[in-house]
């Protein structure tokens, strides 16, 4: 099948999707198409995880590399039973407390997931999403849906229909547009095959959740720092990446702001363009000599909630500015604090400058 082709484009009602659009969506789905729809973290690009002709269009259109596996995403606990070769009660317990939500599990496949899936691994990563357009569409499909995010392999992710046609259009079937995510930032993947469950990437359920149910839980070490290999195969590679070169400023937020401020004039100076994200309370102390070409207050630090719903949308706007120097702050690594500065991290290429 050729890559370009015409993308349909189906604007639905996120709460009560209209039922004509989602049987559209999920016939393109049987018939091994590629459909961009949304979840309460970012949109997904899905396909039939049963197909693995479908599932090597949705590495196409993304242009990702083969050894990265693609979450799976079901509907009803039916869909698992046929995806994994058993259910640790451990994992009950979680889907219980978690799903729908964001939380994906590693767990052991079973045959019928193609390999292409797993990119050859022996376990498969499930998910529950909780959007009533996703739950809709899985299930007017019947199929589970393998989907990764809707972007362009190592861009930010995509938190609305937009982002997803300024990455994509042209190259998938259709998409689904239900408007913003509302988490913003992508599921935690959990590893239930270790002696002692790992998160080998932070998400939408913290760390602090997950240790209330189960005690003792692990941190890839990849997830907070450059050193290590990553046992999430998609976490060695670029990735999150704005066009723009991201620079994290870390310490107390008087001297963040002051410290942005000497950046800016000086980035100016040399004759770039400069995008500054701010939270409320680093703004509130920014006094900017020279302003930037783009500033964008991005929720509270007293809310990271907001903060992580709106970090990629902030990201694919200083693309939109073209601005080449993008200058934010430091988040402490705790709850979602811990998935911001991953892919804060990442998005910088680990950038960190000392205010
Ligand atoms: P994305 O598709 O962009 O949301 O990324 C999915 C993430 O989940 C990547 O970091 C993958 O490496 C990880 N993942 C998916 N399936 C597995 C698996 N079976 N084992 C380990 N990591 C996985
Ligand atoms: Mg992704």
């Amino acid at each position: 099948m050729p890559l370009t082709r015409c993308t349909k484009y189906l604007r639905i009602n996120p709460q009560v999707p209209e039922i004509h659009k989602i049987r559209l969506a999920a016939r393109i789905l049987a018939r091994g198409g590629v459909v961009a729809f949304p979840t309460e973290t970012v949109y997904g690009l899905g396909a039939n995880a049963l197909d693995a002709r479908a599932v090597r269009r949705i590495f196409r259109a993304k242009g990702r590399p083969q050894d990265n596996p693609l979450i799976v995403h079901v509907a009803n606990m039916e869909m698992v039973d046929d995806l994994v070769a058993e259910i640790p009660p451990i994992a009950g317990l979680l889907m219980e407390r978690f799903w729908p939500g964001p939380l994906t599990l590693v767990l052991p496949k079973s045959d019928l997931v193609p390999p292409e899936v797993t990119a050859g691994l022996d376990t498969v990563g499930i998910r529950m999403p909780a959007h009533p357009v996703a739950l809709a569409l899985i299930k007017a499909a019947r199929l589970p849906i393998a989907a990764p995010s809707a972007n362009l392999s190592g861009r930010p992710s995509p938190t609305t229909g937009h982002h997803v046609l300024r990455d994509l259009h042209g190259r998938i079937d259709a998409v689904v547009d239900g408007g913003p995510a509302s988490v913003g930032v992508e599921s935690t993947v959990l590893d239930l095959t270790t002696p002692v469950p790992t998160i080998l990437r932070p998400g939408g359920v913290t760390l602090e959740e997950l240790q209330k149910i189960l005690g003792r839980v692990e941190l890839d070490p990849a997830v907070v720092s450059e050193a290590g290999h990553p046992r999430a195969p998609g976490m060695k590679y670029t990735h999150y990446a704005p066009q723009g070169n991201l620079f994290l400023v870390a310490g107390d937020t008087p001297k963040v702001a002051a410290r942005i401020n000497r950046l800016v004039k000086s980035f100016k100076a040399a004759g770039l363009r400069v995008g500054a994200l701010l939270t409320v309370e680093t703004a509130a102390c920014y006094r900017p000599e020279i302003q930037p070409d783009y500033l964008e207050i991005i929720g509270s630090r007293n809310d990271l909630g907001t903060v992580a719903a709106r970090l990629f949308a902030a990201l694919h706007n200083c693309d939109r500015h073209r601005v080449q120097i993008i200058l934010t702050e430091t988040f402490p690594e705790k709850g979602l604090g811990l998935a911001i500065m991953n892919r804060l991290r990442k998005a910088s290429a680990h950038r960190i400058i000392q205010a």
